[in-house]
């Protein structure tokens, strides 16, 4: 293990921070949640998603002073040119609830044949706000999109989100089963392995 340095994580959610901090141990990375230093979130409007975890990291950094790791993710159904995609948490609009956005779904898939779709994330590391190598990670995760929801883990839309190999949809995998098989499990083991490899920032 190498020397322990703190970062902030640009998420409020605990579920993220405690999985991350599991995988980035071995890093020597201590992640502190944007909670504790009282960051709102800032608008995201970038294109993409790595867009949007850049922007996040950014803001996090800037202003906590301190390194920085943010993810941004979401479901794109091809079908549906890449709907939801980055507007996924708020596909049926601002105050969206789940819900909501899997009846959207549901509806906006009514007699379309191709089913496929993937939830993708992105991550990024930063040195600091202007670091200018920030480090990506990113993965998808292959599905599709079914009428009937199943399940009771997970959020989002993982109830319609089917697994045709593991014959499951994602609210049926129990957590660590879908950390190993998720966009953002597969992103995170990434970022960590690519973490391993970095160079202090005034060698960069
Ligand atoms: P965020 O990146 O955590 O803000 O996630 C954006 C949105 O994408 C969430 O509000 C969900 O609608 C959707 N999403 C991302 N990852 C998942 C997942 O693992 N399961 C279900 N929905 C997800």
């Amino acid at each position: 293990m190498g020397t322990m340095r703190d970062a902030v994580l640009a998420s409020a959610n605990a579920g993220k921070l405690a999985e991350l901090s599991r995988l980035l141990a071995p890093t020597g990375i201590v992640l502190h949640p944007m909670s504790v230093f009282g960051l709102e979130s800032p608008e995201e409007d970038g294109a993409t998603f790595i867009e949007n975890a850049l922007i996040k990291a950014r803001h996090a950094s800037l202003a906590t002073g301190l390194p920085a790791i943010a993810d941004d993710s979401g479901l794109v159904v091809p079908a549906l040119g890449g709907a939801p995609g980055l507007l996924s948490s708020r596909y049926s609009g601002e105050d969206a609830t789940a819900e909501d956005n899997n009846r959207k779904l549901i509806a906006a898939l009514d007699g379309v044949e191709d089913r496929h779709a993937y939830f993708y994330c992105a991550l990024v590391f930063i040195e600091r706000a202007d670091d200018p190598v920030p480090i990506f990670a990113t993965a998808a995760w292959n599905g599709r999109i079914v009428d009937a929801p199943r399940g009771s883990h997970g959020f989002g839309y993982d109830p319609h989100f089917l697994v045709p190999e593991l014959g499951a949809t994602a609210a049926e995998l129990a957590p660590q089963v879908k950390n190993a098989h998720s966009h953002r499990g597969i992103a995170a083991r990434r970022l960590a392995a690519a973490l391993r490899h970095v160079q202090p920032p005034d060698a960069r």
